[in-house]
């Protein structure tokens, strides 16, 4: 799988560089043996599968490989994402980033990401785009939301892409 960055607004040079560097984790864990044997042997209360989903470990899977999000056309097994950085204001301050549905692009609040390593974006960019893949969690912090789907594997990217070395699929 393919990492591609469309649009990436807000950014400075510095900001752009870590982005980049983010982008080549995720895209060295999507494609890595480890995050595959992970996403196919989840459990949640013991049986397969994750919160708020009633899909198998092998459909998520296979969703994530066809890489369709919301707004392109094709299954094209690429990770397609605009991103925008942004200095969210006071009431949003404890708002890391956030997509919505009808939304091509992903925003990050700069407050987090100046923070951030690139394991840290590889994981925050990978929940945000399981997202856009159609895959949702509870808004409130209830006992099961971090077991859905975008936390569960946003939490999996970030610690693999903290390996010194992955295998290849
Ligand atoms: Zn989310």
């Amino acid at each position: 799988m393919r990492v591609s960055i469309g649009k990436a607004t807000g950014y400075s040079a510095l900001e752009k560089q870590k982005l980049d560097r983010g982008m080549v984790k995720l895209a060295q864990v999507l494609n890595s043996r480890e995050f595959k044997d992970a996403v196919l042997g989840h459990t949640f209360q013991g049986k397969p599968g994750f919160a708020s989903d009633s899909r198998t470990p092998a459909e998520v899977y296979a969703v994530i490989r066809a890489a369709k999000e919301n707004f392109t056309a094709a299954a094209d097994g690429e990770v397609d994402l605009n991103v925008e950085l942004k200095s969210l204001s006071w009431f949003q301050r404890g708002v890391v980033g956030y997509t919505t549905p009808s939304s091509d692009t992903v925003t990050t609040n700069r407050r987090f990401y100046s923070g951030f390593d690139e394991t840290d974006i590889a994981g925050h960019l990978g929940h945000e785009w399981l997202h856009k893949l159609g895959f949702e969690h509870d808004f409130k912090a209830t006992a099961r939301r971090p077991h859905s789907v975008p936390y569960a594997l946003g939490d999996l990217i970030e610690s693999l892409a903290g390996k010194p070395s992955l295998t290849p699929l």
